[in-house]
């Protein structure tokens, strides 16, 4: 096990991940399940902690009001790409570019050519699934790694059996650097948690900041870990026993 030591639990700031974090990994991103509990115990640390509680996804910031409601003031999805920054507030989106046309139609044939396979439409790119098609992986991956070859706005990034074309210049450790920087997160200490290679960055501004970054495999175990440590917060006021 490794750990970065938790600030005082009345002076941080939660920012959390969601797929592999907060929920088990599924087959497919529309097969995720939120245990019972889960929301009351978010909504429930986001008062303690004055309001200091965000989600942090790849995800569309709409999916995330759909599985979790209102238990995240905040919420950056599309790695950065969306923030909004409390809840009922606009949603604040850096300028980027949309992918090529000919990638997505490329991307949608991918899905065509490799059953179990699964194109998804991102808002600033897009993702090839391969979960239920593992052999497809290697081909998928060289496919998309020649359309982002020569871009200068675009890079290839692995997820879990998945591909995604993602714009550069976003990413979660700017979406943590952002939220920070006002109400109700300023002047406190970050603790950010993920599972995933995009969620270093998350940790590393975090730790930049003064504050932590936690590994799901490290701390937790898994999702499930990370979720019995929360209701331990949740009912304690106080940050539950890491293993
Ligand atoms: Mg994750």
């Amino acid at each position: 096990m490794s750990s970065d030591p938790l600030p005082p639990f009345r002076d941080a700031a939660l920012l959390l991940d969601l797929d592999g974090t907060l929920l088990d990994l599924a087959p497919t991103p529309d097969s995720v399940v939120v245990p019972p509990g889960l929301t009351d115990a978010l909504s429930r640390i986001r008062d303690q902690l004055d309001g200091a509680l965000a989600v942090i996804t790849g995800r569309a910031i709409e999916t995330i009001d759909s599985l979790l409601g209102d238990a995240p003031h905040a919420i950056a999805g599309e790695h950065g790409g969306a923030i909004r920054p409390a809840p009922g507030a606009a949603i604040e989106r850096p300028d980027l570019k949309p992918p090529p046309r000919s990638w997505l139609k490329r991307g949608a044939a991918l899905e065509a050519a490799h059953p179990g396979s699964m194109f998804e439409r991102k808002p600033r790119g897009f993702g090839l699934h391969f979960r239920l098609a593992p052999d497809a992986g290697p081909a998928i991956h060289e496919a998309l790694a020649g359309l982002v070859a020569d871009s200068k706005d675009f890079w290839l990034m692995p997820g879990h059996m998945m591909w995604e074309i993602r714009p550069r210049g976003v990413d979660k450790g700017d979406a943590v650097a952002r939220l920070m920087r006002s109400a109700p997160f300023l002047g406190r200490l970050p603790v950010f948690i993920g599972d995933d290679v995009t969620d270093e960055d998350g940790m590393r501004v975090a730790r930049s900041l003064g504050g932590a970054g936690l590994r799901v495999q490290d701390v937790f175990g898994d999702a499930a870990g990370v979720r019995v440590w929360l209701y331990d917060t949740a009912a304690a006021g106080d940050w539950g026993a890491l293993r």
